[in-house]
């Protein structure tokens, strides 16, 4: 139905017959307004170890919107486009499982899905990688709203129970800031012995530094 693809971003309807909007119905103005981000440091590890990891965008004015039109919108839609560009990010031969940094239980409940997963499980099938859950996310505090300080502590993860051995796992995300989320994902990872690398839709600087710093 045509009513179906306006921009979940700005609104804007499909101009007539035809895929104009592309199967996300993300219109070519919003995408056109994005920024690709630059190449992101490795994340330092409170383990002494390094976490690669890639952005798709710049979070900014243009892309801020699609974040959080995945985040709280239409997540399904969205997922596709993203989770392939997110993809492209990736060489798949440097990839044996595809993951996502849970949000809280309570977030999850109230939007009825988890955004980081959808996202992951599109980035799984374009990059034609297994897709699992593996991370246990404890407590219902989430990283947005948090003084700064607090949200370096990053979330409390626990692994669930899965022979990671070796495994490298691309953990997804829709948008790294301070770091700490990932940071955190990655060091529970890496004690159940998986070699973790990241990838996200946006890197935002967290305002005060200009750079992401890992805080956990
Ligand atoms: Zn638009």
């Amino acid at each position: 139905m045509w009513f179906d693809l306006d921009c979940p971003v700005c609104g804007a309807p499909p101009c007539g017959p035809g895929p104009h909007l592309g199967d996300d119905g993300l219109c070519p103005a919003c995408v056109a307004r994005c920024r690709p981000a630059p190449e992101v440091p490795p994340l330092r590890l409170a383990d002494g170890g390094r976490l690669p990891v890639v952005a798709l965008l710049e979070y900014d004015d243009a892309s801020r919107p699609i974040v959080l039109a995945l985040k709280n919108g239409n997540a399904r839609r969205l997922a596709r486009r993203l989770g392939r560009s997110v993809a492209l990010l990736t060489d798949a031969r440097d990839v044996d499982l595809v993951t996502w940094a849970p949000t809280t239980p309570a977030r999850r409940r109230a939007r009825g899905y988890d955004h980081a997963e959808v996202l992951a499980r599109r980035v799984g099938a374009a990059l034609d990688r297994p897709v699992r859950a593996t991370l246990r996310r404890r407590g219902d505090r989430a990283q947005q709203g948090r003084h700064r300080a607090d949200r370096q502590a990053g979330p409390v993860f626990s692994p669930l129970a899965l022979d990671l051995a070796g495994t490298r796992v691309l953990v997804v995300d829709d948008v790294v800031t301070t770091g700490a989320t990932l940071a955190a994902a990655a060091s529970v990872l890496r004690r159940a012995g998986a070699v973790p690398a990241a990838a996200v839709v946006a890197r935002a600087t967290d305002g005060t530094s200009g750079s992401l710093k890992a805080g956990a």
